[in-house]
């Protein structure tokens, strides 16, 4: 098992991939996002395409006794169809869930 995989089974959330880890300011800090395909339009129901990531910090919490910082590379999404357009990010239930079920040890809640 990669070292990658391994953060990923320690975290627990279900489809969640890490993209990424590094150190910032001596703290680990992973990247995560999650395996979600293209959804449909909130309003219309069209098929909407990828448009950018913003990034959720969802703060410290402990994996192994080690504090590790985590960062939801969030998927922005945008309707296929002209006349909507419309724009939105994604929710990440499992994201969600793993944060109340999680001790967290500071930084924005989401
Ligand atoms: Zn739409």
């Amino acid at each position: 098992m990669d070292s990658i995989r391994m953060l990923e089974v320690m975290l627990g959330i279900p489809g969640v991939h890490v993209c990424r880890t590094g150190e910032v300011d001596g703290e680990v800090r992973l990247w995560i996002e999650t395996s979600v395909s293209a959804p449909r339009c909130l309003i219309c129901d069209s098929p909407a395409d990828a448009d950018g990531r913003e990034l959720t910090d969802l703060g410290e919490y402990s994996a192994m006794g080690q504090p590790v910082h985590l960062v939801w590379q969030r998927r922005r999404w945008r309707c296929s169809k002209t006349s909507c357009a419309v724009s939105f990010v994604e929710q990440g239930e499992e994201i969600a869930t793993f944060q109340e079920r999680s001790p967290h040890r500071g930084g924005d809640a989401l």
